[in-house]
């Protein structure tokens, strides 16, 4: 599980910038794509489709055989379940704790009510925790998200996309604005995810290193156009 199959994508926003034109692109279960290209070739617009936070213009997106582009209703809901999404500004609750964070994860499998109300059964309290030991930050189970550091919201954010038990993670300049160090703890966690999980991972980013320490696979976006896609063991250093 976790196939993307991108054919003949294009997305136009409602101004008329273009945001993708004519993207073809297959992924396998468990490969680790990175997304290169400068700000504004279109990362985020790829991205954003994969999951349907956005529809696209054009073309048909599968994920495991099924078009999440066409897919509407209960059947959209799990397909989005299966495609979970991590964001550079994190995106937390910040005054909430960080296990109300984790479990938000899951609200999608509850009434409303209930998760307005916070009220999460047993087992996803535990889930919750097992998530938070994958990103090593149990620990911080009921500190407030707010007293985190940048690389520890996005480890939480990690640990809340883990709840969806996911088949596809994305994540979107995950790394953007962190120290080297915890960069690298960011990365070691999506790594792990890949390796030991087999998660699909597509990440968006802007540092050509760290595509090449961590990625199997390089793709480059230019002004909405795929101009590169290579294995990592094909790229060479003039490209
Ligand atoms: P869509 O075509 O996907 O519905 P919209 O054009 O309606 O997207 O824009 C969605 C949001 O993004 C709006 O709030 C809009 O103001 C904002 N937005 C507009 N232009 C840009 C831009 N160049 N980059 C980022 N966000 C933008
Ligand atoms: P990247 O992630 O590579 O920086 P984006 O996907 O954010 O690029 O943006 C691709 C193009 O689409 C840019 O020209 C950007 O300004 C434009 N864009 C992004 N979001 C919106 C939006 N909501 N409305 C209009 N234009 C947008």
């Amino acid at each position: 599980k976790g196939a993307i199959q991108v054919e003949g994508v294009s997305k136009i926003y409602s101004n008329g910038v273009v945001g993708l034109d004519n993207i073809n692109l297959s992924i396998k279960p468990g490969e680790f794509v990175v997304v290169i290209g400068l700000s504004g070739a279109g990362k985020s617009t790829l991205l954003r489709a994969l999951n349907r936070l956005h529809d696209v213009t054009a073309g048909t997106i599968k994920i495991d055989g099924d078009d999440i582009t066409k897919a509407s209703g209960k059947k959209l809901r799990n397909m989005r379940r299966n495609v979970a999404m991590i964001f550079q500004n994190y995106n937390l609750v910040k005054r909430s704790t960080v296990a109300k964070n984790v479990l938000s994860g899951r609200v999608g499998y509850y009434s409303t009510w209930r998760s307005a109300f916070g009220l999460f059964n047993k087992d996803d309290q535990n889930r919750a925790a097992k998530s938070l030991e994958r990103v090593n930050l149990l620990d911080k189970y009921y500190t407030r998200a707010r007293d985190l550091s940048g690389g520890q919201q996005q480890r939480v954010g990690i640990a809340r996309a883990l709840m969806q038990e996911p088949a596809v993670f994305l994540a979107d300049e995950p790394v953007s604005g962190l120290d080297p160090k915890t960069t690298k703890l960011v990365m070691d966690d999506l790594k792990r995810l890949n390796d030991e999980d087999g998660l699909t991972v597509v990440a968006n980013l802007h540092s050509v290193d760290l595509a090449m320490a961590y990625a199997t696979r390089i793709v480059g976006l230019k002004a909405g156009k795929l101009v590169y896609d290579k294995p990592i063991g094909e790229v060479q250093e003039e490209d």
